[in-house]
């Protein structure tokens, strides 16, 4: 298993398999930037299904055993069913999961998913107050669809469903009781993200972060909570269970609890280049090597040469980073 500068393990490859979107979420795909104009990824640019798969085997030769499909939408790349089921046949995968914001996600396609090899789903869902989540996506499109697709998830048998909050101060702070009644009880597990300074496009201030601690004290002044250990190293949310025994909650704390001490993540754009990290400025091409013939070998030890010289922990030094041009969180997944 390939280890980083700071000791920590490669051992999960989040893969965006689009950089093209159906909403135009104010936090990551402001559509004042992200319009008719932009310059998506044209369809030649964008890895092949057989193309993510082989470099998916490699990154599993270096340690990887769970993946996660990402997008922009993920969804919106047709037939991923196809890629699920060439993904799960690659020895040593143990765990495939898809984070998709609901609105492509019909019950067919969830068992379709599911039947393929998907084993966890994350649903994005801002609010259940429609006109916050439609100011939000800024597509105006309608909570009630995507509690749809969580439920043709839970129908497709891919539970405890995940659902991701992203809290932004002034916005939808005001709904974080109210979501986490809707799941109490359910199985399902919310997580509340920390509004994160993601990309170049989204105006993020520290002032429009809602800090973990006041969303657990809004939820635990409701139902008492209780922190719960961390399910492997590495895990993303912090843990935390209702005493009442309604289930659990999980929370994202990048902004003010960071993890980076914990992270394993690797991601690979939808055009093939490896980033080392969410925060990070340029990406490693590994599609340029695979089209143009390099062996297996070849292109293992470029995955294993970059991870070796990881140090990325931006969320641990963001105040004193220097401010570079940071990818695009739709450009290379969550
Ligand atoms: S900031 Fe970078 S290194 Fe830190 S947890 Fe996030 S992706 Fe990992």
């Amino acid at each position: 298993m390939a280890v980083d500068s700071l000791g920590r393990p490669l051992r999960d490859l989040r893969i965006s398999v689009t950089d093209r979107c159906n909403f135009r979420c104010t936090y990551c795909m402001p559509k004042e930037v992200f319009g008719r104009d932009f310059a998506f990824l044209d369809r030649a640019e964008l890895l092949s299904f057989e193309e993510i798969a082989h470099l998916a085997q490699l990154f599993v030769r270096e340690g990887v055993t769970k993946i996660r499909l990402t997008g922009g939408e993920p969804l919106l790349r047709r037939d991923l069913e196809r890629l699920v089921a060439m993904l799960a046949r690659i020895r040593g995968v143990q765990d495939i999961a898809l984070t998709t914001n609901g609105a492509l996600l019909t019950r067919e396609k969830a068992f379709a998913l599911r039947e393929a090899g998907v084993n966890r789903i994350t649903v994005s869902l801002d609010s259940l107050d429609d006109a916050v989540f439609r100011r939000m996506n800024d597509v105006n499109f309608p909570v009630a669809r995507v509690l749809a697709a969580i439920d043709a998830a839970a129908e497709a048998g891919l539970t405890p469903v995940k659902i991701d909050v992203v809290v932004k101060r002034s916005e939808n702070d005001g709904d974080i009781v109210e979501m986490a009644h809707r799941f109490r009880g359910t199985g399902h597990i919310v997580r509340f993200i920390e509004y994160m300074d993601v990309g170049n496009t989204n105006g993020w201030r520290m002032e429009d972060v809602v800090p973990a601690r006041e969303i657990a004290g809004s939820i635990g002044a409701h139902w008492p909570i209780e922190p719960v250990e961390a399910n492997y190293f590495g895990e993303v949310a912090e843990r935390w269970r209702y005493l009442d025994g309604a289930g659990e909650i999980g929370i994202i704390s990048s902004v003010t609890q960071p993890f980076c001490g914990s992270c394993t993540r690797a991601r690979l754009s939808a055009d093939g280049k490896l980033y080392l990290c969410l925060f990070a400025g340029t990406g490693h091409d590994l599609r340029g090597l695979l089209r143009g013939g390099a062996d297996d070998e070849t292109i293992a030890a470029a995955i294993r040469g970059r991870w070796h010289s990881r140090d990325d922990r931006y969320s641990e030094i963001r105040a004193e980073a220097t401010p570079i041009e940071k990818v695009e969180m739709s450009h290379i997944g969550g």
